[in-house]
């Protein structure tokens, strides 16, 4: 089996093809389909199986045909992740022109509100800093009124660093009508609790 099965653009396989991604990982051949066909996904999937690429392919993949900003939010429990996150959405979109900022704290928070207000194509954030930007500036919960995807990302470690207050804040912004995709090395009791919060009716996937 390959990439070319599963339901990708012509320009996504190509990518692939640079990116030198031969066969499609079993997260993707599992989790790509129902995400192009609109369901929820929850992946059960560790680091390095390939679980960036099996969201990041198909919200890039939709983003082209209607791109319009904020297209997809990813939140991620780390810093560090969110920008190695931000590194393979801009390689895999490297064929658009992809507008994909990191909101982390630690950086001049007047800025992300400008950055967040010019309606980056994808938004990749640690619930924390996201959070209080949304309730800074009256502007900004508008800015995700029209999100296509969300994406909780390592997302037990996400509940596990007590996001609870953070991500109701977030998950209010968004569109009740969006995608949630949820990918997490574990099953726990906290992702459980993911689920309820995130209105998650997923299709589950277990590696
Ligand atoms: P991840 O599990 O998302 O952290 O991905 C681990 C690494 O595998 C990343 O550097 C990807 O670029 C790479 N990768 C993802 N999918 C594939 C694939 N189908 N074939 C080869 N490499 C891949």
């Amino acid at each position: 089996s390959d990439f070319s099965k599963l339901g990708l653009s012509e320009w996504v396989l190509e990518t692939c093809k640079e990116l030198r991604m031969k066969q499609p990982t079993p997260v993707q051949r599992h989790c790509i389909p129902p995400i192009l066909s609109g369901q929820d996904v929850l992946g059960l999937a560790q680091t390095g199986s390939g679980k960036t690429a099996a969201f990041a392919l198909p919200i890039l993949h939709k983003l082209a045909e209607d791109p319009y900003g904020v297209f997809a939010l990813v939140i991620t429990p780390t810093r560090e992740l969110a920008y190695q996150l931000a590194e393979q959405f801009r390689a895999f979109g490297s064929g658009l022109n992809l507008r994909c900022n990191v909101i982390v704290g630690g950086m001049n928070m007047l800025e992300q509100t400008r950055t967040l207000l010019h309606m980056p194509h994808i938004v990749i954030s640690t619930p924390g800093r996201l959070k209080v930007l949304i309730q800074d500036n009256s502007d900004v919960p508008h800015v995700f009124s029209r999100t296509k995807f969300l994406v909780l990302d390592e997302a037990d470690r996400v509940l596990d660093v007590g996001f609870e207050d953070e991500l109701r804040a977030i998950f209010q912004c968004l569109p009740k009508n969006r995608q949630t995709l949820l990918f997490s090395a574990t099953m726990t009791d906290n992702l459980q609790t993911l689920l309820e919060l995130s209105a998650n009716k997923a299709y589950f996937y277990e590696a």
